[in-house]
């Protein structure tokens, strides 16, 4: 694995929170992406070599609905840039992590490719790895 590509922020209101990481930051969001396979609204700031990721619900089914109904806002995944996502996947699943949905790769926000890990398996912490799409 790389880098950490970017940390995803689980938030209630897009819009305020674009506002309060501005300010954070010191630089305002370089833009706003929705993902519609996951139900999100996602923004992106950069942080020197990494970002962070605000992601917002746009749908009550979508899964951080539901992860912020049970825990609240705040981190919701660490995302690692891969050079080949299907020899990561292979070689974490044969370490005994399982990926959650499907387990296949699919488009996610920032021209990326991603999957995630299921947290039950990454001492509660949900894992994103993501290649660029090129
Ligand atoms: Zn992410």
């Amino acid at each position: 694995m790389n880098k950490i590509d970017h940390i995803g922020i689980a938030v209630k209101d897009l819009e305020k929170s674009n506002e309060l990481f501005a300010k954070l930051l010191g630089t305002p969001h370089y833009k706003i992406e929705e993902v519609e396979s996951e139900k999100v609204k996602t923004s992106f700031f950069k942080t020197g070599a990494s970002k962070i990721e605000l992601v917002e619900a746009r749908n009550p089914e979508s899964a951080i609905a539901m992860f912020i109904e049970k825990r609240g806002e705040g981190m919701h995944h660490i995302a690692f840039e891969v050079d080949d996502i299907e020899k990561e996947i292979e070689r974490l699943k044969a370490e005994g992590f399982v990926p959650t949905g499907s387990g296949k790769p699919f488009c996610g926000a920032d021209n990326k490719l991603v999957i995630f890990f299921h947290p039950k398996t990454t001492n509660g912490v949900l894992i994103e790895l993501c290649q660029e799409i090129k």
